[in-house]
């Protein structure tokens, strides 16, 4: 199998201290792990609130974890002076995982319980409501199936993430939001088990370029770690095969970086007892 180790990775981990609850900051422990197993050079980039915009420049792959509305709110004011380059990066193809309170960021807005409006980066078309302080809160485990839109063409076929035969994600969801999703962004999966996107259209999350929004604590990437490569394949491509960012190149069947192989018999068996626990054969 190949080597990876002379690729190197910066990961930019926004608002550790503010924007990470339920588990959330293990996405970031997997990412590091699974390039270090590999040889790939990782480095995790904090930006913390006030942080520098060439710091956010030098990143190849973003990660933001949820929160409460109170820390949104907080961070929203920050998120204001980065809006830009945080486009421009999204447009550029960087990839990247926002999770929760997160996803609501990409948004348009978000709508607390009592009508104040957190204002969104608006890079994403869609928005956020909270119905009321008497709607419940949309909590449990969830098992959604990720849409086609993300499975990249392939001589013709359909390239499968690399450690898993199935294309279920399990997670762990706990929003008063609900989502709704305009033309311009395409739904990241189907809710199998929960509620994803807003409890009632089955949507689940959303995906523009390389970019991901979810609703999955759990945390997302230790329970899925063919989702955890999936981000790390997309962002060596970037980086080192700008051209693979060009479908038509994929659909010719033109190389792409190969991941090392790792053990994840563990992962994926965890994987599957919580998904056939749920009521969800994989
Ligand atoms: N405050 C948001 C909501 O309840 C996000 C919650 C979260 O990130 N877990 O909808």
């Amino acid at each position: 199998m190949k080597n990876n180790d002379n690729y190197k990775l910066t990961i930019g981990w926004l608002y550790p201290e503010l924007m990470s609850t339920y588990g959330d900051r293990g996405n970031i422990i997997s990412l590091q792990k699974r390039c270090e197993w590999r040889g790939i050079d990782v480095k995790i980039l904090r930006l913390d609130f006030g942080f520098r915009i060439s710091d956010l420049k030098a990143c190849d792959m973003l990660f933001m974890g949820g929160a409460q509305d109170t820390q949104q709110t907080i961070v929203s004011k920050d998120l204001k002076e980065k809006k830009q380059v945080l486009r421009e990066m999204i447009e550029d193809n960087i990839p990247g995982l926002y999770i929760c309170g997160a996803y609501q960021f990409l948004g348009k807005y978000y709508k607390e319980a009592d009508g104040t409006i957190i204002e969104g980066l608006d890079i994403l078309d869609l928005y956020t409501e909270n119905p009321g302080e008497n709607a419940k809160r949309l909590i449990g485990n969830i098992v959604i199936e990720l849409n086609n839109n993300i499975l990249r063409a392939k001589q013709g076929g359909v390239e499968k993430f690399s450690t898993s035969s199935n294309n279920t994600l399990i997670g762990f969801e706990n929003h008063g939001g609900r989502t709704y999703l305009g033309k311009n962004v395409k739904a990241l999966a189907t809710v199998k088990v929960g509620f994803g996107n807003n409890g009632t259209d089955k949507t689940e999350g959303a995906v523009y370029k390389n970019s991901f929004g979810t609703y999955l604590h759990g945390p997302i990437l230790p329970k899925n770690p063919h989702f955890a490569d999936h981000l790390i394949k997309l962002a060596l491509e970037k980086k080192y095969l700008p051209a693979m960012q060009d479908s038509k190149a994929l659909q010719a069947g033109k190389k792409t970086i190969q991941l090392k192989e790792l053990d994840d018999s563990l992962e994926l068996q965890a994987h599957k007892h919580i998904a056939q626990g749920l009521g969800v054969t994989i």
